[in-house]
């Protein structure tokens, strides 16, 4: 195993940041990538980070890494040193306003360019092609902010990559991931060990989060070269929700740690005693199919159903109680489906988004992910 330290800051800054990875096997095989709390204060992923960190070492120690793993344990050291009268604020960069977790660079459109005429009837040697220039365009990134130097550190690292995990939490949820319409089989294993409640598929979210800047390129030039040129969506790449921000505790960051070492050894990059997949307890459902529920108006939040719960159209969900005059609302599911977050707070003003529910029938489009 090797520890590297990346520096962030340039000089002349009044305060330094670094990001710190772990590596573990050798380059050259299957590769997988993770890392935690890309939006800082996500506890519940740099727990289950810390569990991993343990369990590869050990695996490390008896030779099971068979191919490469990245793990950066916190990915965010700019967002950590973010506190707002005592409350973390990890979300957003304070300078720019901008969530660590969205514009990262697609090179879907450099690569066609860059690509024509070289790519054939192989699929391997494109996707070696492909990888060769993907680390050529990040690596010529110039960043010129202290947080685009990090995302270009992160990107770097899971360019290439074959599996691409980034743990993040919501603010109350039952767990849940995201991923690329055409990684549905993919990440369907996964699904059933880490036992998601809602796995959630789009070919385009919106917004450019950090798992699309690393699969989406793929579809989008399997697209553009046509099926004479096979290319594979050669990196699996998910953003895995472990549950709410309070949800920290041993018992769970060890058992999503192993079940993430389990999808891992599936995929032949480590060595695990054999297991016996257990059953997936939600069925995949489009992003696109995801209602979310927003407060009509100001008030004191109630919740009238527990996450994991399934609903049906025109359930109750959630009261909202005016309190000055005592009038109160009752928010409904409009679609079937399973709820999965809520807000971590009891008081919204209007707007608020209150809860989202797993549909299984798309009606929305454009941008689908939270701001
Ligand atoms: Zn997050």
């Amino acid at each position: 195993m090797q520890t590297i330290t990346h520096p962030l800051s340039a000089p002349h800054s009044p305060v330094s940041f670094q990001l710190t990875s772990h590596h573990y096997g050798a380059p050259g095989g299957r590769k997988a990538y993770i890392q935690a709390s890309l939006h800082a204060d996500e506890v519940p992923a740099m727990l289950v980070a810390h569990k991993l960190r343990s369990r590869l070492n050990e695996l490390d120690r008896q030779g099971k890494v068979k191919g490469e793993i990245i793990l950066v344990p916190a990915a965010n050291p700019i967002g950590l040193g973010q506190v707002i009268n005592e409350r973390p604020f990890g979300r957003y960069d304070l300078s720019t306003g901008i969530n660590f977790n969205r514009s990262y660079p697609h090179y879907a459109g450099q690569l066609k360019e860059r690509l024509q005429g070289r790519l054939g009837a192989d699929a391997d040697a494109n996707v070696a092609l492909i990888r060769e220039e993907l680390r050529a365009l990040t690596a010529a990134w110039q960043p010129h902010s202290d947080t685009a130097t990090l995302k270009k550190a992160l990107l770097a690292m899971a360019i290439d990559a074959d599996i691409v995990l980034d743990l993040h939490c919501d603010l109350e949820a039952a767990l849940h991931i995201y991923a690329g319409t055409p990684l549905r089989q993919a990440i369907e294993p996964l699904a059933a060990l880490i036992q998601s409640h809602a796995t959630l598929y789009t070919t385009a979210a919106g917004g450019e989060p950090f798992d699309e800047a690393c699969s989406r390129l793929w579809w989008d030039l399997a697209e553009h070269f046509g099926p004479s040129i096979p290319i594979p969506p050669a990196c699996v790449a998910a953003t895995v929700e472990l549950r709410g921000e309070v949800s920290v505790n041993y018992e769970s960051a060890r058992a999503d740690a192993e079940a993430i070492l389990r999808y891992l050894s599936l995929q032949g990059i480590v060595e695990m005693d054999s297991f016996t997949l257990p059953a997936p307890i939600s069925a995949p459902t489009p992003l696109e199919g995801t209602e979310r529920i927003d407060a009509p108006h100001a008030g004191m939040l109630v919740y009238l159903r527990e996450l994991g719960e399934k609903l049906s159209v025109g359930d109750a969900v959630a009261d909202i109680i005016d309190p000055f005059t005592g009038e109160t609302t009752t928010l409904r599911s409009g679609v079937d489906g399973v709820l999965f977050t809520r807000l971590s707070h009891r008081y919204v003003i209007r707007g608020m988004n209150v809860a989202k529910v797993a549909g299984a029938v798309p009606f929305r489009s454009g941008n689908l992910l939270s701001l």
